[in-house]
């Protein structure tokens, strides 16, 4: 359905997945004096557990799509791999933002890349990969077609990256590969699914970028955020990225031309490799709020949850400006090894803010929570979030 009237506040508004995103829309949503209704395969979820209503279904059990879909007012996605029958059936009965297509894009790396490349929006140049003996020629041409941005090498220097097409995030499912790498042997545990091959691009950071786009047209994106990684997970996230002006407006600019050519109505993270030179290649779309974003809860005039509300319901988007220079730091399951952290510790920081999901189980890499940290510049909001983080584990 593509009914564009305003959803105003007192309507449901459903979303699949349950996750911390959701769980962090749900608190916006009814901040705003919405009701929330989540939909996802599990029960007492992080979404679930501030959600009014929490329905715990299969994405395929057809009926209960249908019925879900018949009790909200507009439906949403903490997550983007719903099935696009499920999105389907679902559509009939209310409208689904963003939509289906955009789903069906940001689900699967190679349609992502393939739609990136001809919007003429940067990407690590790539080839499609099916078999091994594509792979060891795709790895030929792509060693060929080497430029000055990208680090190319017959010795032992990374040079590309082979990735599966669908449900990666986090770094699973992918492997960097090498110029000597035994390519059959490489290639393996990827056979029997398509496969997408990528020249490794040596950044110099990580950065992102988060766009909102509302139903009247008008795009808001948020200062650019700078990613630190560890084990391929989210680590640190300071805001607004130490940029140069023109970078970071250019970083924005190419977020802005994504959400268009998407032709978006919600949130997008736009995740980006920035080049020692200030060139960006766009690396990874993901049509929903995002880890990265998480900070301007806490440090924006409006976050990425409320403005997911806003631009869902037809409303006009919020400020995206910052209050604060910001850094927030994950808080994985690895913490829990020693016992409950020492929440008391981290409270202790006056400056310091404490996200909890309600996860039960902390298992090893498991994002748990997060904190956001304040700052007069983004080194010492860094600093504090950081020794924050470091207190939780400090035993007396
Ligand atoms: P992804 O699952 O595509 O987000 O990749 C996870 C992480 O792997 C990224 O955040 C980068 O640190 C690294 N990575 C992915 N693709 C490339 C690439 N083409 N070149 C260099 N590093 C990459």
């Amino acid at each position: 359905m593509s009914d564009r009237r305003t959803i105003l506040p007192g309507a449901t508004l459903g979303v699949m997945g349950s996750g911390q995103l959701g769980r962090m829309f749900a608190i916006a949503a009814r901040r705003m004096g919405y009701r929330v209704h989540t939909f996802s395969p599990d029960s007492d979820t992080p979404t679930g557990q501030v959600a009014d209503l929490e329905t715990t279904a299969a994405y395929d059990d057809e009926v209960a799509v249908r019925d879900f879909a018949k009790s909200i007012a507009v439906l949403t996605f903490e997550f983007e791999n719903v099935p696009s029958q499920t999105v389907g059936w679902a559509s009939e009965h209310c409208p689904v933002r963003p939509s289906g297509k955009v789903l069906h894009i940001c689900q699967h790396r190679l349609r992502e890349k393939e739609f990136l490349a001809g919007a003429g929006i940067p990407v690590a140049p790539f080839r499609k990969i099916e078999s091994a003996a594509q792979l060891a020629e795709a790895v030929a041409q792509l060693s060929r077609a080497a430029s000055t941005a990208e680090k190319t090498s017959s010795s032992g220097e990374l040079f590309c990256v082979l990735k599966t097409a669908a449900f990666g995030y986090d770094g699973k499912g992918q492997r960097k590969l090498r110029a000597d790498d035994d390519l059959a042997e490489a290639w393996r545990p990827f056979e029997g699914q398509p496969a997408v091959l990528e020249k490794f691009i040596a950044f110099e950071r990580e950065i992102s970028v988060i766009v909102a786009r509302g139903i009247d047209g008008s795009v808001t994106t948020w200062p650019v955020c700078e990613n630190g990684h560890a084990n391929h997970i989210l680590d640190v996230t300071i805001c607004p990225a130490r940029l140069a002006d023109a970078v970071a407006a250019r970083a924005c600019e190419l977020a802005r031309s994504v959400a268009l050519a998407l032709d978006l109505i919600g949130v997008l993270a736009v995740e980006m490799f920035l080049m020692s030179d200030g060139g960006i290649f766009v690396n990874e779309l993901a049509p929903r709020p995002h880890n990265s974003g998480h900070f301007s809860f806490d440090a924006s005039v409006t976050s990425q949850f409320e403005q997911q509300v806003r631009a869902v319901c037809g409303l006009p988007l919020g400020s995206t400006e910052s209050l604060r220079p910001a850094a927030m730091a994950n808080l994985l399951g690895d913490l829990w090894a020693g016992g409950e952290p020492d929440w008391a510790a981290a409270a202790a920081f006056a400056e310091v803010k404490i996200h909890l999901y309600g996860k039960t189980s902390a298992k090893p890499g498991r994002k748990m929570g997060h904190l956001t940290a304040f700052g007069a510049t983004v080194e010492q909001a860094a600093a504090t979030v950081r020794a924050a983080r470091a207190a939780l584990s400090r035993k007396a």
